[in-house]
């Protein structure tokens, strides 16, 4: 239980294939902008989401680290 929680392999690859593109840019993901994983409920507050696909949305690199704020 040691391991920081991720989203299995599994629920990514349902997630891409669902959603394809960035949810907010609708770019389709490039070398130097990667589509990602992002969480709408944190997986620090609730870890028991990581693999609710229903919790998950398709995100590119960059705008996901506008959200982050980094
Ligand atoms: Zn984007
Ligand atoms: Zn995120």
């Amino acid at each position: 239980m040691s391991k920081s929680p991720k989203a299995s392999k599994s629920t990514k690859a349902f997630v891409r294939a669902r959603d394809k593109v960035c949810l907010i840019c609708k770019t389709r993901g490039s070398r130097k902008n990667k589509l990602s994983i992002h969480h709408i409920k944190p997986r620090w507050s609730h870890p028991h989401l990581i693999d609710d696909v229903n919790n998950c949305v398709l995100w590119c690199t960059k705008c996901h680290r506008e959200y982050h704020g980094g």
